[in-house]
């Protein structure tokens, strides 16, 4: 049985819908994995200031892949799509996080699910919920809809 993961795409450098587009393409090619949803694409400001505007979605995969491996497919994508590592949180053409894996609760230090700070971001939380049934809830059992309560549709813009 694979297990849907929902990632979170993000870019803020070389026209990030494009590099959104060209990442989701990957992902359905992406050995043992299969794009089965795409939420809309949204813009907003960087969470540092002097970056350019981010472009962000959220995507659900079926995958037979272990959590692990998952992340490896992810970095290979990003790194195929000209990311450098630098700083954490600096400007990049490609971030793919994975938010959840089925109901797997994973807390390593290369992995931690669901994403640390997914609560705090209404680029990935508004997207998400575009994807899932209103009751959803989170491995942990947190709601999204209480999430999305607590984390205001302020600085989005729906492209
Ligand atoms: P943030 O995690 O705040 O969104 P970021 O996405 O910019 O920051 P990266 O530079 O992409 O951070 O990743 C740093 C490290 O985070 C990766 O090397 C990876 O091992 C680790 N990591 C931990 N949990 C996750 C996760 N759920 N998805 C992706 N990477 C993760
Ligand atoms: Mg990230
Ligand atoms: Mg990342």
């Amino acid at each position: 049985m694979p297990t849907r993961a929902y990632i979170g795409l993000g870019s803020n450098l070389a026209d990030p819908a494009e590099q959104l587009r060209c990442a989701l393409e990957a992902l359905d090619q992406a050995e043992g994995t299969r794009l089965a949803g795409v939420s809309g694409f949204y813009a907003s400001d960087s969470l540092l200031p002097g970056q350019p505007r981010y472009t962000n979605a959220v995507a659900a995969l079926d995958t037979s892949l272990t959590p692990l491996q998952l992340l490896d497919a992810l970095q290979a994508i990003e790194n195929g799509q000209g990311r450098v590592r630098q700083e954490r949180w600096g400007p990049r053409t490609l971030d793919l996080d994975v938010l959840l894996f089925g109901e797997q609760v994973i807390d390593i230090p290369r992995l931690k699910v669901p994403h640390y700070h997914m609560q705090a971001r209404p680029f990935v939380l508004y997207p998400l919920a575009e994807l899932v049934p209103a009751d959803f809830a989170l491995a942990d059992g947190r709601r999204l809809a209480a999430l999305l309560e607590d984390c205001p549709f302020v600085g989005l813009e729906r492209l």
